[in-house]
C-alpha cells in the first residue's frame, strides 16, 4: 500500500453470529453486542467497509476438518445440541453460525489478497483455535484461523502464511494442525502453565515443520513492560524467519487483567501495541496484509474496548 493512503479495512460481523446460544456461558451473544456497541459509539465505523458473511463451504472446511467431522457437528446441533466436549455448548443454529465464522474468515482471506481490502477483521464467533481436526475443545467447533490459512495456500497458492496467537490460552488445536507443515507458520504468545497444557516453549514442529511453530509461554505475574517486550522480539524472530505473505491473527482479549477466565494482567492498551507490533512486521513483510479474527475475551467491557483499540491500531497507515 502507498505511504500515506488510509488502511481499507474489512470488517466482517452480523447478529447471526449471535444465535449460537450458549446459555450461561463465558462465550456467549453479549460479547459480540457489547463490541458492537462499543464500535459504533467508537467513531471508527465509517473508515471501515462490511465484508460480506458466508458460510464456508464443505471444501474449504474439509481442509482442515473432515467430512464426517462436519457431519457430527451439524447433526449434533439439529439435535437440539449440547455439549459436544465438557466446555463447548452446542445449540440448534451452532453449526450453520460456526460455518459462517469459518467462512468470514475465507472471505476476508479473499477480499484482502484479491485486493480488494488491505485488511480485515473478523468479528464472529465461535472461537476456532483450541478445535482439533475432528475434534471440538475448549469453546471452539471449527478452526477459523487454520480453515482461513489453508484457503490463502489452496485458493491463493501462498507458500507462507504466519498465524499470529496472542489469546491468553494457547492454540492447541492451530498447532496440532500445522505441527508438521512448513508453509503456514505459528507464533503463539500465552500464560503457561494454564489450559489447554499446551504450548512449551520446546514445541517448535517436527519433520518439515521443525521451526514453524514458536511458543512464547509466559508465567502469570509478567509484567505488561515484559510480555510486550518478549511478544515483539519473538513475533520479529518468527517472521524474520518465515517471511510471511499474509499475517493472520488469533485475537483473543483474555490475557486483560480484567478477564474472569484468563487474565495475564495487561490493559486495553496493550493490545493497542501488540497490533501496532503485527502491524509493523506485515508492513515490512507483506505489504501491511492481515486479517485478524477473534478469538476468546470475556470481560464485557474490557473485550469491548480492547477491540476498539485493535480495530483502530488496523487502521493506522504506515509512518
Ligand atoms: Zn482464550
Amino acid at each position: 500500500m502507498a505511504a500515506a493512503s488510509p488502511v481499507r479495512l474489512e470488517l466482517f460481523t452480523d447478529p447471526l453470529f449471535e444465535r449460537h446460544d450458549t446459555g450461561e456461558h463465558p462465550e456467549c451473544a453479549d460479547r459480540l453486542r457489547s463490541i458492537r456497541k462499543r464500535l459504533a459509539a467508537s467513531g471508527l465505523l465509517p473508515r471501515t467497509t462490511s465484508g460480506t458473511v458466508r458460510s464456508a463451504t464443505e471444501e474449504e472446511l474439509s481442509r482442515i476438518h473432515p467430512l464426517k467431522y462436519q457431519q457430527v457437528v451439524r447433526k449434533f446441533a439439529q439435535n437440539g445440541g449440547g455439549r459436544l466436549d465438557p466446555d463447548t455448548v452446542v445449540s440448534p443454529d451452532s453449526a450453520e453460525v460456526a460455518g459462517k465464522a469459518a467462512g468470514s474468515a475465507c472471505a476476508g482471506v479473499d477480499d484482502v489478497l484479491g485486493g480488494r481490502a488491505d485488511r480485515a477483521l473478523c468479528l464472529g464467533r465461535p472461537p476456532g483455535h483450541h478445535a482439533l481436526t475432528a475434534r471440538a475443545m475448549g469453546f471452539c467447533l471449527f478452526n477459523n484461523v487454520a480453515v482461513a490459512a489453508a484457503h490463502a495456500r489452496t485458493q491463493h497458492g501462498l507458500a507462507n502464511v504466519l498465524i499470529v496467537d496472542w489469546d491468553v490460552h494457547h492454540g492447541n488445536g492451530t498447532q496440532d494442525i500445522f505441527y508438521e507443515d512448513g508453509m503456514i507458520h505459528f507464533f503463539s504468545a500465552h500464560r503457561y502453565p494454564f489450559y489447554p497444557g499446551t504450548g512449551a516453549a520446546d514445541e517448535t514442529g517436527t519433520g518439515p515443520g521443525l521451526g514453524a511453530t514458536l511458543n512464547l509461554p509466559l508465567k502469570f505475574g509478567i509484567s505488561r513492560a515484559a510480555y510486550r517486550d518478549a511478544f515483539r522480539l519473538a513475533l520479529e524472530k518468527q517472521a524474520g524467519h518465515c517471511k510471511p505473505e499474509l499475517i493472520l491473527i488469533s485475537a483473543g482479549f483474555d490475557a486483560h487483567a480484567h478477564d474472569p477466565i484468563g487474565s495475564l494482567g495487561l490493559e486495553s492498551e496493550d493490545f493497542a501495541t501488540l497490533t501496532q507490533d503485527v502491524v509493523d512486521v506485515a508492513n515490512v513483510h507483506c505489504h501491511g496484509r492481515i486479517v485478524s479474527l477473534l478469538e476468546g475475551g470475556y470481560d464485557l467491557d474490557a473485550l469491548a474496548e480492547s477491540v476498539e483499540l485493535h480495530l483502530a491500531g488496523l487502521l493506522k497507515s504506515p509512518a
